[in-house]
């Protein structure tokens, strides 16, 4: 884990940094609360912050402040070193926001094990937060996480001005496959349709359950042709599927019906309404037969 340390006096400095990567953390050193306020907007910024108190520029708390203030989408952890004990100042500082304090001159065993706290609740947030944006069954972001990720996509792909794409995938006659071969099977199907659309996505594609057997696969950069293409890819894809029905020899096949929709460059479309388009696409999939991509 990366932790950033802050403070302005050489020797304390160079003791933190020695102990810390020591007890195996990845560290950033800086020398005052500017710096590290710097170093803290870099894209993969260290989660765990351990300040000083009284520095040059800016000091621990109003660094701390600063974060603060900033809504993150993750948190960063905040220890603060002071040589001031006494209670009032101890207060100051969490009311700052810090999550923890030690008192300099540190004992270094007290302090790895703050750290150490600080490493443990970051790895908390990190698994609440993943399993806040997972669908259970089949592991992909659920609808709240994945409606998030395409309106922060469509912004994105206003400002660069590049194209977006869209594909909604519905199984074809699911509620059979549930009625046939129970609904433990019918779970099965949804995992490995799920499956293939992840195979068939690029790393900065993302896919989502919208709802029970209807996925959104979200294309950044690609327009309305790669779409179409990506979506006949899992078409068939989904067709080749042979799912072993649970608790007999049944293998069940599968077909999936396909909507895409795209922004063009410039478009001022909100996602809600890509969304509706790409919806209505699979509408007129399932009336003209299923087991097709319509646009
Ligand atoms: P169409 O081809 O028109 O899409 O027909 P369909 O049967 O797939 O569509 P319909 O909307 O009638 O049925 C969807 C079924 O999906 C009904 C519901 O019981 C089932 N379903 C929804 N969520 C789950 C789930 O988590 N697990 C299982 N096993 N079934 C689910
Ligand atoms: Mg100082
Ligand atoms: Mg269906
Ligand atoms: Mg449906």
């Amino acid at each position: 884990m990366r932790v950033l340390i802050c403070e302005d006096d050489p020797v304390s400095r160079q003791l933190l940094a020695s102990f810390l990567e020591k007890w195996g953390y990845d560290v950033v050193v800086t020398n005052d609360g500017k710096e590290a306020w710097e170093a803290l907007q870099e894209p993969a910024a260290p989660g765990l912050v351990v300040s000083d108190w009284m520095m040059p520029h800016m000091d621990g708390i109003e660094l701390c402040r600063k974060i603060r203030e900033k809504k993150e989408t993750s948190y960063t952890y905040f220890i603060i070193l002071t040589a001031k004990e006494s209670k009032r100042n101890i207060i100051e500082g969490l009311k700052a926001g810090a999550d923890d304090f030690v008192v300099k001159p540190f004992d270094h065993e007290e302090l790895r094990f703050r750290v150490g706290i600080g490493e443990r609740i970051l790895e908390l947030e990190r698994r609440i937060l993943k399993l806040a944006m997972t669908d259970v069954l089949t592991g992909v972001l659920n609808r709240r996480a994945l409606m998030e990720k395409l309106e922060v996509e469509k912004i994105r792909a206003g400002r660069e001005n590049t194209s977006l794409s869209l594909i909604i995938a519905d199984i074809d006659h699911f509620k059979e496959v549930n009625d046939t071969y129970g609904h433990q099977t019918g779970d099965l199907v949804l995992q490995k349709f799920s499956d293939a659309l992840m195979a068939a996505t690029r790393p900065y594609d993302f896919v989502g359950r919208y709802g029970g057997e209807e996925f959104v696969i979200c294309l950044p950069g690609n327009g309305q042709e790669e779409a179409v293409s990506t979506a006949e890819r899992i078409r068939m894809r989904v067709e080749g599927l042979r799912v072993t029905a649970s608790g007999n020899s049944a293998s069940v096949q599968i077909t999936g019906s396909f909507g895409v929709a795209s922004f063009g460059l410039d478009s001022q479309e909100s996602a809600d309404s890509l969304l509706r388009r790409a919806d209505k696409a699979l509408y007129r999939a399932k009336s003209e037969g299923r087991n097709r991509v319509c646009v």
